[in-house]
């Protein structure tokens, strides 16, 4: 209780003091340090996909501002030799504003990724924006098979449908690419699963279907139980190395993420950056009330 309703009055503190403890989840302000984590990740066989934060735009000004400096982000990847991709929200290119303008820009960037031979990961919004970003996702993959991917979520009771609804553009020699995430956006009843229990069964049923069509997925979690399901499913379907890998979040579960990897298995890792860090902060904190703890100890021990 304490914590939640600590979670729910931070974006009312001084940035300053949110950033105390933000800074083992977010990677920094300006690109050169998003740059310098992936390097130290990257040192420890793992790969990452960075994201610049900023969501749901109010005017297309800042969406062509978004565009430029993801362009510039896939430049200094390519740049520093980073072994790393880039994921990004639609609604920061206007998608819930005009979605042909969107399109365009999304476009741009998954060819500017397509000329260093690189890829975009689409992150999956809430609801009011699945249809979209799936529509947009398909219209993309067919201009560039290679080069563009989808997130989806298993807390949706639509997510095995969709996934079936775009086979039709797996193939061997471009495999149909998702991360499959349990999903963070508080969802309406009617459309979503909200039990643990029924939220995993449907993350393993959905990763099961990926596995028995030979479709790439990123498995993307921190728990343990699903851990040990994705591994089990590896097994059954003798999954080969390049159509899957594990994905976590920067700075969640290092010891996981660590067992994982000293397994053998491909790890990505999430990595955000820039400006507007504080939306996602408190975002992160209203998920998992428990980190408030961490800012607890942040004033004591940093403060
Ligand atoms: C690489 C990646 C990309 C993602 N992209 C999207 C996306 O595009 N759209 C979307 O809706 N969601 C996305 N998510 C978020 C995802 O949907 C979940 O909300 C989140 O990963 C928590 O679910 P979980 O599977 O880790 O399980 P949970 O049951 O939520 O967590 C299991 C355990 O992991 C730890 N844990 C989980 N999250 C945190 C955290 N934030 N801080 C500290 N500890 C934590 C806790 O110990 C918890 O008990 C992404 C997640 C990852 C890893």
């Amino acid at each position: 209780m304490f914590n939640k309703f600590i979670a729910a009055i931070l974006p009312y503190f001084p940035k300053k003091f949110v950033w105390l403890f933000s800074n083992s989840y977010i990677s920094g302000e300006k690109l050169e340090d998003a740059i310098k984590v992936s390097k130290e990740l990257n040192n420890k066989k793992i790969k990452v996909t960075l994201d610049v934060l900023g969501e749901f735009i109010k005017d297309l000004d800042e969406a062509e501002a978004n565009k430029k400096e993801c362009i510039e982000t896939i430049e200094q990847i390519h740049k520093n030799g980073i072994d790393g991709n880039m994921s990004i929200k639609p609604t920061s290119f206007g998608l819930l504003i005009d979605k042909e303008v969107c399109y365009r820009h999304v476009r741009e960037i998954v060819a500017k990724a397509a000329s260093v031979n690189n890829f975009i990961r689409i992150d999956m919004e809430d609801s009011p924006c699945t249809s979209l970003e799936i529509e947009l996702f398909r219209r993309l993959k067919t201009d560039f098979p290679g080069n563009v991917g989808l997130v989806v979520q298993a807390y949706l009771k639509r997510t095995l449908d969709d996934i079936k609804g775009l086979t039709d553009l797996n193939s061997e020699a471009a495999p149909l690419s998702f991360r499959l995430c349990k999903g963070i956006y508080v969802e309406p009843e009617a459309i979503s699963f909200k039990k643990y229990e029924e939220i995993n069964q449907h993350f393993l049923e959905d990763l099961e279907y990926m596995f028995a069509n030979k479709i790439h997925v990123g498995i993307a979690t921190h728990d343990k139980p699903l851990v040990e399901g994705a591994y089990a499913l590896l097994k059954k379907y003798n999954v080969p190395e390049h159509l899957y890998e594990f994905q976590m979040l920067y700075g969640v579960t290092p010891r996981l993420r660590d067992s994982i990897v000293n397994n053998g298995h491909k790890m990505r890792v999430y990595v955000p950056y820039g400006e507007k860090w504080f939306g996602y902060c408190t975002r992160r904190m209203k998920e998992n009330p428990s980190m408030v703890q961490d800012i607890i100890k942040a004033i004591f021990y940093k403060g």
